[in-house]
Parts: structure tokens; sequence; C-alpha cells
């Protein structure tokens, strides 16, 4: 079979040769594959012109609605990308991670998409800021999509997940991508970008694929453009320092790989549950994938005084892990991806040999079940023992990408702390101690050489996530040799594909722009009350400035009656004057609130279906008695629900006094029913 790539919207076969793919578990040849033929300019062009000007049509929230169906569609069909997956030399967990956790993460960032951003083409980011005096020049900062092409390069690790993590926060963007795959696992990628094109969920050029090299792809971008990598840091490099790429300073986000280093409290004795739980992670982390995850534990420090028991305990619970071919039930773990991956483990453990010993692991004879060694890429795991931690430097900077860590004894924490920054920076660390104080020390002392840490101990433990898995709420990426790059993160990995940019001029003028009123802008007040108005036309703006209300002793005292809040500063004017902030009794704020509502609500049966919370609620000044209250509630921002027939409605509130000082301010949330 050929692999085919998917250029301007149709699929394509290079005439060349191309590379062999095999099986990792018994060297049978899977498919060829070349990119050879491929006009990438146009490619480029194509995601450019059709994939991202189609993309950009949609609302955000619409695009999450395209990810939530994508995820679907993937489900129905994840039996083949299963069968296929075996072929890479997974088991079924490691299957599992690659195709159901990257469709996973398609369901997540269309939850987040819906949830966190508004139904519009504008991100908003953060509040306006005021610049003068007088209110009427202001700054706002807004994301738009990059109106390039986001090139995907991945790692062949993770076939699946790898491109589903990169192009779910991309496509939520409303950025086009062009795929490519590692060539040695491009099979499944190919067989998934199948399912994702005849599903016709996505628009026309939204996702290309390239099996086979990139050729002058790079040649072509912009600075509209972004390149998201995964993969080794020497390949990083040399893309980063592309010609093109710094002419255009085009975005480039790595996620390379590290030395991930896992902490053993002092606290860990062997007998306790963190101790118990450490042997389990090391060696689930040492074993799932062969070891072959950028996550992967590939330091273990431990404290010296125990080291010795901890060696033991791994020794016997790797001395469980069957190793051989992933279809027999009794195996744990499957091969390498290749058989030139394995030569390259073996070459890194030779490297790691001249500052650390061999104590568990045979490199050439072991147990292998219901498969030949000399047709896969098979390989046991080798645990290594490092004796002067401190000043070896193969240990922190040599990745063998399979299932290989090394031990390293420490004496203090501080010591703990300084192995883990040798790693010069890294994807993921973990901490297990059942004390919050060592928790603290090790996590303050190696969090800025992170880019995610789990702190795991008896009470974490049953539900956590564990050691080596990125999770699409949560950054993926690390500093230093870990790439420098940031991934997911909820909403944050999507502004990876926007632009910032900070406006500046009137609160009208920006309020038009950014699709909401800021404050200082134009109202628009007319008879009829804004409660009255049907979502679809109420417009933003649209303001209501309530009567007043004079607050009396009877208003506290029956608050404090029926809320039950009797804290002194309402009750005692002599003790309230004690108080730095007051100068007699005052109202309670949450009666404030409720007295606002009294006077802005427009209480007949209409269109505003519910109030479903307050945000950005701040008292600004004390409210005493005889003082007189009024509101201005002013229509902010709506956010139509698709497919629903109502939209929400966010209201500027601000409740000031006879001196015209604002008293409270804050967000009405609301549901308000369309006519229709
Ligand atoms: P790699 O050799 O660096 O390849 C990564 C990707 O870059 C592949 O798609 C590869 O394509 C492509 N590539 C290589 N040379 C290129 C060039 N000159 N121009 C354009 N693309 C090029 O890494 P790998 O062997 O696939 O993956 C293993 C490494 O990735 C490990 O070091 C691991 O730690 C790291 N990794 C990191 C993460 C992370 O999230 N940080 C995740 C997984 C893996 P071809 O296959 O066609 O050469």
């Amino acid at each position: 079979m050929k692999l085919q790539s998917f250029a301007k919207n149709r699929w394509q076969q290079s005439a060349a040769d191309g590379v062999q793919l095999v099986s990792a578990i018994d060297g049978g040849e899977i498919a060829t594959s070349s990119s050879e033929g491929l006009d990438f300019g146009a490619m480029a062009h194509y995601a450019r012109t059709t994939g991202g000007a189609n993309l950009r049509k949609y609302t955000f929230h619409q695009r999450a609605n395209m990810l939530k169906a994508l995820a679907k569609y993937l489900m129905e069909h994840k039996k083949e990308f299963y069968a296929l997956s075996a072929r890479t030399g997974a088991t079924r967990t490691d299957s599992w991670i690659d195709i159901d956790g990257g469709i996973s993460t398609l369901f997540v960032f269309s939850s987040k998409g819906r949830r966190e951003m508004p139904n519009d083409h504008v991100y908003v980011d953060g509040p306006p800021e005021f610049l003068s005096k007088k209110g009427s020049f202001v700054g706002q900062h807004i994301f738009l999509p990059l109106e390039g092409v986001a090139i995907h390069i991945n790692a062949f690790n993770f076939p699946c997940w790898g491109m589903l993590e990169k192009l779910a926060p991309c496509l939520l963007a409303g950025m086009p991508a062009i795929v490519k795959p590692a060539t040695s696992t491009s099979y499944l990628t190919e067989a998934m970008v199948r399912r994702i094109i005849e599903s016709g969920i996505l628009p026309d050029g939204a996702v290309q694929l390239i099996c086979g090299s990139v050729g002058d792809l790079f040649d072509h971008l912009n600075c509209q453009d972004v390149i998201a990598f995964t993969g080794s840091k020497t390949t990083a490099e040399l893309l980063q320092q592309h010609q093109t790429v710094i002419a255009q300073s085009v975005r480039f986000t790595a996620e390379t790989d590290s030395l991930n280093a896992s902490i053993l409290g002092p606290d860990a004795q062997p007998g306790t549950a963190e101790f118990d739980l450490y042997i389990q992670e090391v060696v689930r982390e040492m074993t799932v994938k062969a070891g072959q995850k950028c996550t992967a534990i590939r330091r273990i420090i431990a404290p010296a005084e125990f080291s010795g028991e901890l060696v033991s305990a791994l020794a016997r619970a790797l001395g469980k892990v069957r190793v051989g071919n992933p279809a027999n039930k009794e195996v744990q773990m499957g091969p390498l991806a290749s058989q030139g991956q394995r030569d390259e483990v073996r070459e890194r453990i030779a490297e790691l040999s001249g500052d650390a010993d061999i104590i568990y692991g045979d490199l050439e004879n072991f147990e292998l079940i219901d498969a030949d060694a000399r047709k896969g890429a098979f390989f046991a795991p080798v645990l290594l023992h490092c004796q002067k931690p401190l000043t070896s430097r193969s240990v922190h900077s040599v990745e063998a990408f399979g299932p290989v860590s090394t031990v390293m004894p420490y004496d203090t924490l501080d010591e703990a702390i300084t192995l883990a920054r040798m790693g010069e920076g890294s994807l993921a660390g973990s901490i297990f101690t059942g004390d919050d104080e060592i928790a603290q020390t090790l996590a303050l002392g190696i969090a800025p050489y992170h880019g995610r840490l789990v702190i795991i101990n008896r009470d974490s433990a049953g539900e956590s996530t564990g050691h080596g898995s990125p999770l699409p709420h949560l950054v993926h990426g690390g500093p230093g040799r870990a790439g420098g790059g940031e991934e997911m993160g909820g909403i944050r990995g999507v502004l990876h594909y926007m632009q910032r940019t900070a406006l500046q001029g009137s609160p009208t003028t920006l309020g038009k722009i950014a699709r909401r009123w800021i404050r200082g802008g134009k109202e628009h007040v007319d008879e009829a009350h804004p409660f009255t108005k049907y979502f679809e036309e109420l417009e933003i703006g649209d303001t209501h400035h309530t009567a007043s209300r004079k607050i009396t002793v009877e208003d506290i005292e029956n608050f404090a009656e029926l809320s039950g809040d009797k804290f002194y500063a309402h009750m005692d004017d002599e003790l309230a004057a004690k108080n730095p902030f007051f100068e007699a009794r005052v109202a309670h704020g949450y009666f404030i609130v409720s007295m606002a509502a009294g006077l802005f609500v427009q209480p007949d049966f209409g269109p505003v279906l519910a109030n479903y919370g307050l945000d950005d609620l701040r008292f600004a000044q004390p409210v005493y008695m005889g003082d007189e209250l009024k509101v201005r509630l002013t229509c902010k921002q709506k956010t139509m629900r698709e497919g629903e027939d109502y939209g929400e409605v966010r209201w500027d509130t601000e409740v000031s006094n006879q001196d015209g000082e604002i008293v409270a301010a804050y967000d009405v949330l609301t549901m308000v029913a369309t006519r229709s």
C-alpha cells in the first residue's frame, strides 16, 4: 500500500517508491510513503485562501460544535484505528492513550470553547484599560485568528493524539492546518485523516496531510503562519533556524524531549503508601508505550537512605512486566516503534553507562512472549543507577527514548532540587510525599524548570491522572530542553493560533469592535425597559436608569433579621466606628445587591428567563443610613446559545449614591429568550 497525502481537497499519491514502513512486531511491510511531487506552496496557499476563509465564517461555538461532531464520528470508527495501532507495537492501553486520549481532547476543547469563548468571531482578552481621566480614551486587548496556515509536525509515538491535541485548539481558533506525521507511524494518522475528511464535518481546506517529507513547504511560510513541532530537540533547533522562519518571524512552538524527574520525598519510607505508589508509577511510566513518551520518568530521584530498598522494589516490579506481542493478553509491554529506534536506545544506554551502572535488565537476552526477537523491535526495561548524580552529566542530558530510567540518590531536599533542575527544563515532573511542607519546598524549588508538576500522596493517588499524562485542560510544554513551548492548557492553547492586538480609542468605538459595552460608552435609553426585549431585539448599550431609594435603619435591621447576618458593623454604631473603614453602622453589601435588583427588575412575565449569577462584584464605598441609591443597568454582552431558543446576556450594573459615587459594581448574568 502506498500512503497518500491529502492536498488541495484531494488524495494524492506520489509516483516515487518512498520509504518502507514496517510493523514493529514482525517487521512485515505495511506501506510506503513519499510526498515527492506535492506542490507544497500551493497547499499553503489553499489552506490560507480556502481553509482559513471557510473556518473564519463560523463563530467559536460553531467550530466547537464541529469538534464535538468530529469526536463522535471518530469514536464510531475507533476499532480500525486500534487494529492499525497494534502494528506500531502498542498494547491496548497504549492505543487507548493515543486514540481515545486524542478523541477526548476534541471533546474537551469543544466543551471549553462553548463555555469559555463567546459565540462570536472576536475573543476579548481581559477587561478594558482606562487610560484617561475622563474615561473617553480606553484600551482593550482582542484576539483574532491568524490568517495563515498552521504546520503541525508530530512525533512517531502518538500518531493520533499528537495530531488531535494540535488540531483541536487550532480549528477552534479558526486556523487551517497542514498535518505532517512522523513517517514511521504515519499509516495510522493517514487512516484517521481519511475518516476526518470523509465525515464532511470540516469545511474544505481546514485540514491537509503530508505523508513523507515537508519538501520546500517552509520556503512558502509568512508572518501569519504557525509551526507547532513535536519531536527531538535536534530537529526543533534545525527547523527553528530555517531562513524563512527567522526572516518572517513565523510563530514556532516546540515540544521536544526532556529528562523528566520524579522525586520521592524523605518521608516516603518503605512501608508507606507513598513508597508503594512511587514504585507503581515509575514502573508504569517506564513501560507504557515501551517508555516512548516524552513525559516518561527518566530520572528517579530518591533519598540515599533507602535507595537500596527502592531499587530492590523496582526490580521486583519490573520483573513482572512481560514483553512481547501486544496481541497476546499476557503481554504488558510491546516493542519499540522500529528496529532503528531500538538501536538508538542501545546507543543512548552506552552513553549513559559512563555515569551509571545497569542494575536491572538485559539488553540482549530477555523472555519474549509470542514474538521473534530478530524480526520485531523488542527491548526489555532497563534500570540504571548513578552513584554521583551531582557530578555526572550524561544522566541529565541523554534521553534513551525507551523503557529506561536512572536512579539518583540524594541526601537533602536542596540536593533533590538541584538534581531535578539539572535536566535544564522538563515537560513534566512529579513529587511523591505525604508531607505538605516537603511538597511545598520541592514544588517551589523545581516549578520554574517544569511545564507541569504532579504531587501524589495517598489522598490524591486514587483519582490522579499520573505523572506522564498531558491533559487538554492543563499546559503541555516546558522550558529549555523541553522546547520552551506550550500547548493545550484549555483556551490558552487556542490563543497560540491567534493574534493579540491592543486597541485604543473611545469606549463606544472599541465596544463596537469588541462587541461588548465598555464603561463610558454611549448608552441607548428608550421607553421600553430592556427586560421587555427579546434576545434579538436587545442591543448592546441598551440602558435602564432606576429611580432612587433611601436606605433606612429598618432596611438594615430587617435584612439582618431575615438573613441572620448580624455582624457588628451593621448592628452597632459605636463598634462600627472603631472599624478603620466605617464611620457608623453600614448596610449589608448583599442588601445593596438585593435592593438594586428590586430597583431594576421589570417584574412582568417576559423574555428574561433567569438570573444565573453575578460576576466581578465589588463593594466600593460604605452605605450609611439616609444614603440614596440608584442603579444603572446596561446590556454589556450577548451570547447566543447554538441550537437553543435563548441566549446569555450580561448586564453592566453600577449602584451609586446621592453624591454620584459608585458604591457597588458588578455584572448581572441572565438568560433571555429569543422571539423565534
Ligand atoms: P524527530 O526525529 O525529531 O521527528 C519529529 C518530526 O519531525 C517527525 O514528523 C519528522 O518527520 C519531522 N522531521 C524530521 N526532520 C525534519 C526536517 N528536516 N524537516 C521537517 N520535518 C522533519 O523525533 P521522533 O523520533 O519522531 O520523536 C521522538 C522524539 O520526540 C523524542 O525525543 C521525544 O522525547 C520527542 N517527543 C516529544 C513530545 C512532546 O510533546 N514534547 C512528544 C512526543 C515525542 P520524519 O518522521 O518524516 O522524519
